[in-house]
């Protein structure tokens, strides 16, 4: 892959962050399938998942049949087009929907079957979420926004102060979010995201609603979460430049897996373009 040999000779302006995952020994080239060796390090497995939205006398099927494994400390891309079933993929990956058919697990513990108060705990104590718009409350200052989640995450938790430098807004701390730029603003919501420190990061479309250079330093933001904090990471896109990014990427494709693509080296964001 030539991508790594370009990476090579940019050697010296990678972070440290990159260097460690860059070092991380990658699978080999495998369009096929999920190895079954991912199941043993699984943070998340669903098994045959469909899901099936009536809609009066429509039936939608979203998701037809999805095996997926997310490995410890794995960095995903779900690529597809709209409409594929991405969104809902993630949604009941991270317990705020539920299959129609099929069953998910986390770290072995069925969650499909679950009732709404454990899935509520599931998603309260393993599971970070990040949208297109970043949902903030207007009326709170970043470190607020982050305390939101901190405050009931218990002591395990990160200081609000802590996550907002680990996303780089060490100094916007007492900022309203109409005083922070889209991308600014998708930081600190990556800041809330990790500041109870989930097992699971799930990201639909953070990029969606921003420019291409604020785009990318928010992937940056997310690959060093991933890297410097281990956590098992999804990012949804359409964009398929991202995909670059990802140890692993899987093509959603009408409600199914169309094809995996194992990456043996990783590229920065700075090293993608679209
Ligand atoms: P993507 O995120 O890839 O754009 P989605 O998972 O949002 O795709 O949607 C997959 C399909 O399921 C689409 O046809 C969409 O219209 C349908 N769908 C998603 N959510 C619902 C819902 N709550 N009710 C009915 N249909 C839905
Ligand atoms: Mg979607």
């Amino acid at each position: 892959m030539f991508g790594c040999d370009a990476d090579a000779t940019r050697q010296e302006l990678r972070p440290a962050y990159v260097e460690r995952t860059m070092k991380k020994p990658r699978p080999s080239h495998d369009e096929t399938t999920d190895s079954r060796d991912l199941v043993g390090r699984a943070v998340i497995e669903t098994r045959g998942i469909s899901k099936i939205y009536e809609m009066g006398e429509v039936r939608v099927h979203a998701l037809r049949g999805v095996d997926l494994v997310m490995a410890e400390g794995e960095f995903l891309v779900l690529l597809g087009a709209s409409g594929s079933g991405k969104s809902t993929l993630l949604n009941i990956i991270g317990g705020l929907d539920v299959p129609s058919l099929g069953q998910v697990f986390y770290r072995g513990q069925e969650l499909s079957g679950a009732n709404e108060r454990q899935l509520t705990a599931y998603r309260r104590a393993h599971v970070g979420f990040v949208f297109q718009f970043y949902n903030l409350i207007p009326s709170l200052t970043a470190q607020e926004n982050v305390a939101l989640v901190t405050d009931i995450a218990g002591s395990r938790a990160m200081d609000p102060r802590e996550a907002l430098d680990l996303v780089g807004l060490g100094e916007r701390t007492g900022h309203f979010p109409a005083q922070l730029s889209g991308g600014e603003q998708q930081r600190v919501a990556i800041a809330r995201a990790i500041a109870k420190r989930p097992q699971v990061l799930l990201c639909d479309e953070p990029t969606g609603a921003l420019d291409y250079k604020t785009g990318k330093l928010v992937l940056d933001v997310i690959a060093k979460v991933n890297a410097e904090m281990g956590t098992t990471t999804a990012v949804i896109t359409h964009n398929a430049a991202i995909g670059g990014m990802a140890d692993r990427v899987i093509h959603l494709a009408d409600g199914q897996v169309a094809k995996v693509i194992h990456n043996q080296c990783r590229l920065t964001p700075a090293d993608l373009s679209w």
